[in-house]
């Protein structure tokens, strides 16, 4: 059975990247993925996508056309590529039997995807037909201090439970800034603490040391890896991940799904 990998994070993390470099890999090693395109705003994909949003709607026709923003031009793509996920389900379908790996990009703006109608149509169809993993990448050199740290893991608690999928955090980037202080601040409560102590967030360290408290409860639903999308490091680490992924699908969310329908 093939695995849906949708990748998501804020614009800059990474994404694109980390495709190629999974896409890279996954060759490598004789099993090609078949990768999908959602970013229809992307001026050159790094590597040849098999199905690209760009193939089916101009996201610079459409702003001209409905009189829309670059925002409201890429959400509104996407919600015409929505329309036709039945082929692109068909097709996912006819592949299934010699593919192992379907990648999705998305895009770059994170809550063009996360916070609309489209996005959440595409996650739950594909989360209903294959074992599907949110992949939420993290540019780790960007997160070093305890504020955005803390917005930024608020922001993936807050997809995790709107996908309700399994969820792997992957901190990129790690060839300019290693994820070790992140993955401390994740599995050592005090360790994060002492981090707020000493960075100067004046009146906000009551209120996120409040806030740590509960993400220590989210903390540990997760899984957490360091790569770099720069050299490949790390990505064996990230398909051991999600091959446990892959086994929390079967063994609790697709059950969920079943219940559901
Ligand atoms: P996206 O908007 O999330 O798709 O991000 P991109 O993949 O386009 O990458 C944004 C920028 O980060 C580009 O300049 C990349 O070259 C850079 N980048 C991505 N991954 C890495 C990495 O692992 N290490 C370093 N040093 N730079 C990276
Ligand atoms: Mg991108």
């Amino acid at each position: 059975e093939p695995v849906n990998i949708v990748v998501i994070g804020m614009a800059g993390s990474g994404k694109t990247t980390l495709l190629q470099r999974i896409n890279a890999y996954l060759h490598e090693r004789k099993t090609p993925p078949y990768v999908v395109n959602l970013d229809p705003a992307v001026a050159k994909l790094p590597f040849q996508a098999n199905i690209d949003i760009r193939d089916t709607v101009d996201y610079k026709q459409v702003m001209q056309e409905y009189n829309l923003g670059p925002n409201g031009g890429i959400l509104t793509s996407l919600n015409l590529f929505t329309t036709k996920l039945d082929q692109v389900l068909g097709i996912v379908e006819k592949r299934a039997a010699t593919t192992k790996y379907f990648l999705y990009d998305t895009p770059g703006q994170i809550e063009i995807f996360t916070w609309s109608a489209s996005g959440a149509i595409i996650t739950n169809a594909l989360a209903a037909t294959y074992p599907t993993v949110v992949v939420y990448v993290v540019d780790t050199p960007r997160t070093a201090s305890p504020a955005t740290f803390m917005s930024n893991m608020m922001y993936a608690c807050s997809i995790l439970y709107k996908t309700q999928l399994p969820f792997l955090v992957v901190f990129n980037k790690t060839d300019v800034v290693s994820h070790e202080f992140a993955a401390n601040w994740m599995s050592d409560f005090e360790a994060f603490q002492q981090a707020l102590m000493r960075s100067d967030e004046g009146f906000m360290t009551s209120l996120m040391s409040s806030m740590s408290l509960v993400l220590d409860e989210f903390y540990s639903h997760l899984r957490v890896v360091g790569v770099s999308a720069m050299t490949g490091q790390g990505l064996d680490e990230l398909f051991d991940r999600i091959g446990d992924a892959v086994r929390e699908y079967h063994d609790e969310f697709r059950p969920a799904i079943q219940r559901q329908v």
